[in-house]
């Protein structure tokens, strides 16, 4: 039997996640709520997904708009084995007590704070922990892009101390109130950022220490990575160690990638849709190694990385696949993670 998927929140991940689980042969999506009957409701129900109202008050306000839902959220959740909450960042929080109500394991996301769930999840990481969960978090973009990263290179040589300057999005690409338009913003402008705390509630070992901006720009984040190694690791070690993960993609400046809007331009010409890049991206020529010290600079599409993750925590949850190998091939080939 199909595991049977709801979404709470059809915004930037929620819709992603929502075509992602569509793509699955072993689960269901039986709908989503929205708050509002705007377009992307409309494009929802043309592909064949059925909406509920966020509460049952709002059912009118589609019914005045000439759109037919299913009812409301506490219909949608008495059908489900597992909801995705994609609600904006802390809103996921006030909805917990509704999921327990109606005995609903639930995912939540990097918005959230870890309490809210208790166990911060990275496929990669610490898919075996999340195993038969009532509440996982999914991390945000940038932790989930750091989580990867870090956990090949400590499999692989080992991590004294991690330094990250990360330099993050300001906002995404339809977020036309947001900023900064010109200024690069402290955030904060004490250290650490909440980043290096984050990748700590996963990778609880990683001694870890980040700094953020955030800049007018709407396509990605990119993290400047200085490492310090217990063992040497040359420049080809480290790129063998991470080409052995099929959600890291090494690109090259000289094939013409030397910049994000680059890496988006190669999404587009794939056929990738709204250009989602699930990878985390590593600039080949940024690898350099000085015996155990090494830095290297990568690229995270904000919208999309967490997607797969979100695939996977849905088996680990319903504990439907006990083997992370196996949920993640699974995952990738449906996403067609892996293949530039
Ligand atoms: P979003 O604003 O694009 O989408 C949120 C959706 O939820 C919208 O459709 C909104 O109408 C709806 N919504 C608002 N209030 C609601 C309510 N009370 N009940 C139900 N639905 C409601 O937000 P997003 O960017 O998709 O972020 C969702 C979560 O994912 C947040 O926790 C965020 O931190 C996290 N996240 C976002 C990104 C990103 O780059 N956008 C990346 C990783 C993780």
């Amino acid at each position: 039997m199909k595991l049977r998927i709801g979404i709470n929140g059809y915004g930037t991940i929620g819709k992603r996640v929502a075509d992602a689980v569509l793509k699955q042969k072993d689960m269901e999506l039986i709908g989503v709520t929205k708050t509002k009957p705007n377009f992307e409701c409309r494009i929802a129900m043309e592909n064949g997904i059925d909406i509920y109202a966020s509460s049952s008050d709002r059912i009118k306000l589609f019914e005045e708009a000439g759109i037919k839902v299913k009812g409301s959220l506490e219909d949608l959740l008495k059908q489900v084995d597992v909801i995705i909450d994609c609600t904006p960042g802390g809103v996921g929080a006030s909805y917990k007590p509704i999921y327990e109500k109606y005995g609903i394991k639930a995912i939540f996301q990097g918005g959230e704070k870890h309490d809210v769930a208790g166990f911060s999840f990275n496929s990669y990481s610490n898919y075996r922990e999340a195993l038969g969960r009532n509440f996982i978090r999914v991390v945000s973009c940038n932790t989930t892009g750091l989580c990867r990263l870090l956990y090949v290179m400590d499999n692989a040589f080992g991590i004294k101390k991690a330094r990250v300057v990360l330099i993050r999005r300001g906002a995404d690409p339809h977020e036309d109130s947001k900023g900064p338009i010109n200024s690069i913003v402290t955030d904060p402008v004490t250290i650490p950022s909440h980043h290096g705390p984050d990748v700590n509630k996963v990778l609880k070992h990683i001694n870890i220490t980040t700094i953020a901006f955030a800049v007018p720009e709407t396509l990605m984040h990119v993290h400047v990575l200085n490492l310090e190694l217990n063992n040497t690791a040359s420049e080809s070690e480290i790129i063998k160690a991470l080409s052995n993960y099929s959600r890291i993609k090494i690109l090259s400046a000289k094939d013409g990638i030397a910049s994000t809007s680059a890496i988006i331009e190669y999404a587009r010409d794939l056929g990738r849709k709204r250009y989602d890049i699930h990878e985390l991206i590593v600039w080949k020529e940024s690898i350099k190694s000085f015996g155990n010290e090494v830095y290297l600079s990568q690229a995270v599409h904000q919208e999309a990385i967490v997607v797969p993750e979100n695939i996977d925590a849905i088996r680990a949850i319903t504990k439907t696949i006990e083997d992370p190998e196996i949920s993640i091939k699974t995952t990738d080939e449906s996403l067609g993670i892996g293949r530039w």
